[in-house]
């Protein structure tokens, strides 16, 4: 695979992605799921582009350059693009996109500020790193550098091969089913949170995984890289053998990492172990679960924050998905403000121990110094979610939280108050305490409240504490000052030279139709059946449909690009996982990112390929069990064409030389194709002109 030049013109490019799809069409695509893009740049190494781009709030970027007013759940200013007097410039925050309805221009973050500041694209990423104060170190890649994103990738392959592995263990090994699932049946869990989370189990025996990637051909250096494997005295053994595992997904689903709980109750290890930190995961910047929530988050506009792994599932199990567990840990600044990229309210669940709830006040003030509103749920005495949420009714469970929900700061000035009470020394230092959590809250109407409110719960005058407040700030802004270095100036940009120019294939249209599908609805319901074999309802999503009616009748994408990403979607299906929109919005390759963004936001492409049929008047949720068989269809009919075509011009020729029974073969096959076309035009409810 070229993954070692890096490609700067469109040129170089294609050729890259052809490459790509060639060793994509010829390999065991199991083996190796590598993005069919990957690109190099000279200046930005991958993982500081995946810190930028997961940094990049699209409406705070843009906001700077454009007045932005809040409409439902996007905003509408004035393109600067083009000249207009009523706004069509809408950014969506959830899906981190914009599109101007007037002229077209659309894109992500990034795309904005390479059209807006007319930077090439490294440039506009390191415009986007000063914004967000990430270190960009600027050089050309050396051999090692390069060898690192390889590593990079190749660790990324790793854990998804094992994460299948843990699956495939713990649903169809003995073993697994025996330990491993009927722990989780044990205490609860449906079979499709297991497959949501992609929770598996390593075996008992310590080096099964390691011996099977050897053998599968991983090298063992990833292994121990990725912590999957610890290696002593020349053998190598699985870090997590005897575990249930959880899969710690990035942002956009990849598994970066994994937590392993030990079931034997007499075991001398920890009962939690997690991957260590490598090239991939990194615990600080991750929240457990925020893959399968984003979506629900942004809904919601609002996240609870639980501490396990399986409090998060047990949430789902009681349909509440804006839910992220910190895995035990305080939050850090980095996680907080990934939250907040979604929403800027958060609520915090507690088990009733109030030791354990105090030490982790502190804590807390992390979040507030991010602007966040912060609200806490106590939960009844000895309960943890997963355990309460369990006993009682899906509807109980949320109007428990909902009719508890306290304010974080009265909640803590509570709590700290039952204990001080008539200990002046104590309550003096509450005061501070206190204090310093109103102190961080950057919005002065917010800090104002919660001092009227704290002095008279406190009982004392209001002009102490704001003498205190302001006290701590400057102390706290003098320390800022010194801990973020003042910005140099940004280089003068060079001219962007935009030398895209696309070529058409003839199903290019009808290809569009299915990858615009794919990211708009892929992990939708699209129907449920029995499974004869176990006798377990599966759910079938629209990628999973799409990718097996496709993949059954050996089709083959024209275009490279859409190719490359249903092959993707292929992927992921396989796993059992999804892929989400995001992942492509946020593609390191400016085309796929801006395709992506292009095709989310199509209101109404339908209208091209199903005018005739006049039947999708509602929403395109609502029509999807009709417009997905369609867009197939039309896609097959379109492939029969192009092959009756073919067909045409050898029959020519077999006219031309005179064989006669290669005539009689081409007769019969295009017989045969143009059947297959009426039959499809039939379905389509209207004629297809041949
Ligand atoms: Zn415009």
């Amino acid at each position: 695979m070229a993954t070692g030049t890096y490609c700067t013109s469109q040129g170089a490019r294609s050729i890259q992605v052809f490459q790509c799809v060639y060793y994509w069409g010829y390999s065991l695509r199991d083996f190796v799921p590598l993005s069919p893009f990957i690109y190099l740049y000279p200046m930005i190494d991958r993982q500081t582009i995946d810190r930028i781009l997961d940094a990049a709030q699209i409406v705070d970027v843009i906001q700077e350059f454009v007045p932005l007013k809040k409409r439902g759940v996007n905003y509408l200013g004035l393109c600067p693009f083009h000249n207009e007097k009523t706004p069509s410039f809408t950014v969506s925050p959830s899906k981190e996109i914009f599109k101007c309805f007037g002229c077209g221009k659309v894109g992500n973050a990034v795309n904005f500020i390479m059209e807006h500041e007319h930077l090439n694209y490294p440039d506009a990423l390191k415009y986007l790193a000063k914004k967000y104060h990430i270190d960009v170190v600027e050089k050309e890649l050396t051999q090692d550098e390069i060898e690192k994103q390889n590593e990079r990738e190749s660790l990324l392959v790793l854990s998804a091969y094992a994460a299948r592995q843990f699956t495939e263990n713990l649903f169809s090994s003995d073993e697994g089913i025996s330990v491993g699932l009927s722990y989780f049946r044990e205490r609860g869990f449906r079979q499709n949170t297991l497959k949501k989370f992609e929770i598996g189990y390593s075996f008992e025996k310590r080096d099964a995984l390691s011996k099977k990637a050897l053998e599968d051909g991983y090298k063992k250096d990833f292994l121990v890289k990725t912590g999957l494997s610890i290696e002593h005295d020349d053998h190598i053994f699985d870090r997590f053998s005897g575990r249930v595992m959880f899969p710690i997904h990035s942002l956009s689903g990849q598994v970066i990492g994994f937590g392993g709980r030990v079931l034997k109750t007499d075991a001398k290890t920890a009962k939690y172990l997690n991957s260590p930190e490598s090239e991939i995961y990194h615990k600080s910047r991750i929240l457990y679960g925020i893959f399968q929530a984003r979506k629900t988050i942004t809904q919601e506009d609002k996240v609870y924050l639980v501490e396990g792994y399986t409090d998060v599932m047990a949430l789902h199990e009681a349909n509440i998905e804006n839910v992220v567990a910190s895995s035990g840990t305080s939050l850090t600044q980095e996680q907080v403000r990934l939250i907040k990229r979604f929403t800027p309210n958060i609520t915090i669940l507690y088990d009733g121990d109030a030791a354990g709830i105090k030490a982790s006040l502190r804590g807390i003030d992390i979040v507030l110094e991010e602007g966040m509103n912060v609200k806490i749920v106590l939960l009844p005495d000895s309960e943890d979610p997963d355990s309460y949420s369990k006993k009682v009714s899906n509807e109980e469970f949320l109007r428990y939280l909902k009719e508890n929900e306290t304010d974080f700061i009265r909640f803590k000035t509570q709590l700290l108050m039952e204990e001080a009470s008539n200990d002046p020394v104590k309550k003096a230092n509450l005061i501070r305490d206190i204090v310093r959590s109103i102190a961080v809250i950057p919005e002065t109407i917010t800090r104002t409240v919660y001092i009227k409110e704290c002095s008279v719960h406190l009982d004392i005058q209001e002009a102490v504490l704001y003498h205190e407040v302001n006290k701590m700030r400057q102390q706290r802004s003098f320390q800022d000052r010194n801990r973020y270095p003042v910005p140099d100036d940004l280089p003068v940009p060079p001219p962007v030279i935009q030398t895209q120019v696309k070529q058409e294939t003839p199903t290019a249209f009808s290809e569009r139709e299915i990858i615009r599908l794919l990211l708009k609805f892929g992990s939708t319901e699209f129907q449920r059946h029995i499974n004869p074999e176990d006798g377990m309802e599966e759910i079938i999503t629209v990628s999973d449909y799409i990718v097996r009616d496709i993949t059954s009748d050996n089709l083959v994408f024209d275009d490279p690009v859409f190719g490359g990403i249903f092959d993707e979607f292929r992927f992921a299906s396989g796993q059992g996982t999804f892929i989400e929109d995001m992942h492509f919005v946020k593609h390191a390759d400016p085309v796929i990112s801006r395709l992506a963004a292009d095709l989310l936001s199509e209101p109404h492409t339908l209208s091209r390929i199903f005018a005739a049929k006049q039947t999708y008047v509602e929403t395109e949720d609502m029509k999807l069990r009709d417009m997905v068989p369609d867009a197939l269809l039309k896609f097959k009919s379109d492939k029969i064409k192009i092959r009756l075509k073919v067909i045409m011009s050898q029959l020519e020729e077999a006219v031309k030389s005179g064989d006669k029974e290669m005539i009689l073969e081409l007769q019969k096959r295009d017989q045969n194709l143009k059947y297959a076309l009426r039959a499809i035009s039939e379905k389509l409810g209207k004629r297809i002109i041949l």
